[in-house]
């Protein structure tokens, strides 16, 4: 087998990856031998029609799952070589994973939710809930750091996931469908979160089948029947920050009474609570976050 070129600013390189299910006496194949390099700080959405293979190929990216046949190397560890150990300590300190149901643990505050990956990293209780705050900080949630699932909208626990998969600074974000159960309004407002932690240096993969979320990226690659099929950069990828804003702007010039816009794929006006709600999460996205400088800080400083 041959080692790649080492390219630093390569975090994932996977070469004629294929996966097959066993389902009953079927064999499924759900990749067909998919080769793909993704660069540090790209934002690629994954596209394709149900049963493409899309989260197949995310759970093999996350290390959840383990190819029947080809490579993967992630930030240079050719993933197949490493022990369970050193798998798992990449999951919990360089991926961040964000799923459609969100996940969380339904009788847990936000708070609580967001420390749960910290729970085995050795950190102080304090340090746990001082991390758990700056993240939900970041994506707006600030003030509600007790509520519980249930007493949130769907596009508040999706921060709430994305506030739990930052807490150990991952390099890289996986997310599969994070918009998948979301009206247009949240979605922009989850997509803004994901461009702004791009911004800050994170990679990010996205799955979407939706071509208006993919749009956001940079980067759109295109699966069919296992296999990729197209490949390209985006030309002009929209801005989700611009977009709310926009919106913002309408809301507070808008008189009282006016019947409120929907504005197709553009962001629709909600109540004053969905108002004061994206206010606070663009407010938080715009002053590029202390918090997550803050983060930051601490992970460089419990770097092996
Ligand atoms: P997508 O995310 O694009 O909808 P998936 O990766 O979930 O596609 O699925 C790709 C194919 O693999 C589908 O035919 C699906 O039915 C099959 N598949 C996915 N997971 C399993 C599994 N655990 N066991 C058997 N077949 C599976
Ligand atoms: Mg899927």
């Amino acid at each position: 087998m041959t080692t790649p070129s080492t390219n630093t600013s390569t975090v994932i390189r996977v070469r004629d990856l294929t996966k097959t299910y066993l389902l009953g006496q079927t064999r499924v194949r759900a990749l067909r031998g998919v080769s793909l390099e993704i660069q540090r700080g790209e934002f690629v959405a994954i596209m394709g029609p149900s049963g493409s293979g899309k989260s197949t190929f995310m759970n093999l990216l996350g290390c959840l799952d383990r190819p029947s046949g080809g490579e993967y190397w992630l930030g240079g560890a050719l993933v197949s070589k490493l022990t369970p150990d050193q798998l798992a300590d990449i999951r919990n300190r360089r991926i961040g994973f964000i799923f459609q149901g969100f996940n969380l643990m339904g009788r847990a505050t936000a708070l609580k939710n967001v420390e749960i990956p910290m729970i085995y990293s050795g950190l102080q209780v304090a340090e746990q809930d001082r991390r758990a705050r700056a993240a939900l900080q970041m994506v707006g949630l600030g003030s509600r750091l007790h509520h519980k699932p249930a007493q949130l909208s769907g596009g508040q626990q999706q921060r709430v996931a994305i506030a739990r998969a930052l807490v150990n600074r991952p390099s890289l974000i996986l997310a599969d469908e994070p918009t998948g159960n979301l009206d247009t309004r949240t979605s922009v407002e989850i997509m803004a979160i994901l461009q702004t932690l791009n911004a800050r240096g994170m990679t990010v993969v996205l799955v979407t089948h939706e071509t208006d979320i993919a749009n956001y990226a940079q980067r759109q690659v295109t699966f069919r029947d296992g296999v990729i099929i197209s490949d390209h950069p985006v030309a002009d990828p929209r801005s989700a920050r611009v977009e709310l804003e926009q919106l913002m702007k309408q809301v507070v010039n808008a008189p009282a009474n006016a019947p409120r816009a929907v504005m197709g794929a553009q962001p629709a006006s909600g109540t004053p609570a969905d108002d004061e709600d994206t206010a606070e999460l663009l407010s938080a996205v715009a002053t590029p976050p202390r918090a997550l400088d803050d983060l930051e800080a601490i992970r460089r400083e419990d770097a092996p």
